[in-house]
């Protein structure tokens, strides 16, 4: 599969606006049969770009706070960070989590980034923690995979807090 293009001609909308996909509805309009996205990819049968807030942070149709970033990989500050450093790391194409059949690659370049998000946020010596929530058990809350990488102050020993 393809990586979800850019699409410089789509309108940049603030955040709050990021649900109007103004290619979306045109397609919808003229394609009322159409099953799969040709404006991305052709991976879901709905469009994973205009439905994502991660695709469209990847994809640079929000603007964030980038990190780091390479040709596989985007890495942005949380918007409500519970750690000093609280950076989330995400592939720029997408798979829903862990389960989405990510191919072996996705997993290396996400894990291959984290080292080096660490560098660029000056956590890579005091230390940092990777958590990948999936599921409902997890508290995903964003199907878009996406590793947290947590630093920048002491966490507590024990990995998990049950509700
Ligand atoms: P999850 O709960 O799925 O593991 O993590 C999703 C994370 O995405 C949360 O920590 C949440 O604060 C963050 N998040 C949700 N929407 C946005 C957004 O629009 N921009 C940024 N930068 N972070 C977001
Ligand atoms: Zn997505």
């Amino acid at each position: 599969m393809d990586d979800c293009k850019p699409l410089e001609s789509w309108p940049r909308v603030p955040e709050t606006l990021a649900f109007i996909c103004w290619e979306r509805l045109l397609k919808a309009a003229a394609f009322p049969d159409a099953s799969a996205c040709d404006i991305c990819c052709d991976r879901l049968p709905s469009c994973p770009v205009s439905d994502c807030i991660f695709c469209l942070i990847a994809n640079g149709t929000i603007p964030v706070d980038v990190v780091w970033q390479d040709e596989h990989v985007v890495a942005f500050r949380d918007l409500h960070p519970q750690a000093p450093v609280h950076v989330l790391i995400v592939p720029r194409a997408h798979y829903s989590g862990m389960d989405d059949e990510v191919p072996a690659e996705v997993h290396a370049a996400l894990c291959a980034a984290a080292p080096l998000v660490a560098r660029a946020t000056g956590v890579a010596d005091s230390g940092y923690r990777l958590i990948v929530n999936t599921g409902p058990d997890a508290g995903q809350t964003v199907a878009h995979l996406h590793i947290h990488l947590l630093g920048g102050a002491v966490m507590s020993e024990g990995m998990v807090r049950l509700a």
